[in-house]
């Protein structure tokens, strides 16, 4: 094994910090933030996290400063470079999407033909027209690109949306979306090949964190012969672990459910007989 420390940039600044942190804790790796000191040693995995823009993260790990990243898959996209990504972790949903104001005649990102469109999104925004021949105008900004139909700068916008509530209030309208993006752990190629077992490790449990935090672990107790009808309602990851009670004729269920489904999973396992129901939380899973 390697016995070189991993290093691992991570933002330091805006919306993907507090998710980023929150994973990496609950992966079990212990540091301390330290105001968000340039560098913080991992106490207990050979892993060193460095704190740096998102923006810069894809730089950090091209030029191999770091060996890993977390950043969005957007900005990958926007940085033209080649990096493998190691694992899409789920957090910092939005796509990129394209909007014209509210009133606009425009229906369709293919009728932004012969119009200019204002982005933080250049690159990313002059490939994907490029790649449908639909020749737009692409105007580079580096921020408040919402306003830029107001201030006449552009006819429409690409922009990052989650919930769509900013364009609105800037009296904008999506008419398509160029692609969706999420946080992503990305790696430099030199790192994956000769760190590989440790990077491997580290993927693997940020992986089992994602997937507990999707599933409850649900316990119930039940008359026997009611077992096929709950396991029915129970499909989990595996069959259920059913466990005899020294009350005869009852038993207990153990199973992993989606966390998604628990809200409408519960009243019909009262209906089918269960009882003293349990729902907890998964810290980390690896099916
Ligand atoms: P920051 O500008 O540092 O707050 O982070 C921006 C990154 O967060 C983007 O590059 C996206 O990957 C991600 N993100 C998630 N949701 C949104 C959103 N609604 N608007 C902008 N960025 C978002």
């Amino acid at each position: 094994m390697s016995t070189r420390r991993i290093t691992l940039a991570v933002p330091n600044k805006g919306r993907l910090v507090e998710p980023t942190l929150h994973l990496l804790h609950d992966a079990g790796l212990v540091f301390e933030e330290r105001d968000r000191s340039l560098v913080s040693r991992v106490e207990n995995v050979a892993i060193d996290i460095l704190f740096v823009r998102t923006n810069d993260v894809v730089e950090f790990v091209r030029d191999s400063v770091a060996d890993l990243g977390i950043t969005g898959a957007d900005l990958l996209a926007e940085s033209g470079v080649d990096l493998p990504v190691v694992r899409r972790l789920g957090y910092g949903r939005c796509r990129l999407t394209a909007a014209v104001p509210r009133d606009a005649v425009q229906q369709g990102v293919e009728e932004l033909a012969g119009l200019r469109v204002a982005t933080s999104h250049p690159r990313a925004t002059r490939r994907w027209f490029a790649d449908r021949s639909i020749d737009v105008a692409v105007i580079p900004l580096s921020g408040a690109v919402e306003v830029a139909p107001r201030l006449g700068l552009a006819e429409a916008i690409v922009d990052l949306v989650s919930t769509g509530a900013t364009l609105a209030t800037n009296g904008l309208r999506s008419i398509g979306d160029l692609f969706p993006s999420e946080a992503i752990l990305v790696g430099s190629p030199a790192a994956l090949d000769a760190q590989a077992d440790d990077v491997d490790r580290l993927s693997t449990m940020l992986g089992a964190v994602l997937e507990g935090r999707r599933r409850k672990y649900v316990m119930m107790n039940a008359p026997a012969d009611r077992l096929g009808e709950l396991e029915a309602l129970l499909p989990g990851l595996e069959s259920p672990s059913v466990i005899p009670l020294a009350h005869p004729g009852m038993i207990a269920i153990h199973a992993v459910v989606g966390a998604d489904d628990v809200w409408a999973l519960l009243p019909r396992l009262k209906d089918a007989g269960a009882s003293g129901i349990l729902v907890l939380p998964i810290e980390k899973l690896i099916a």
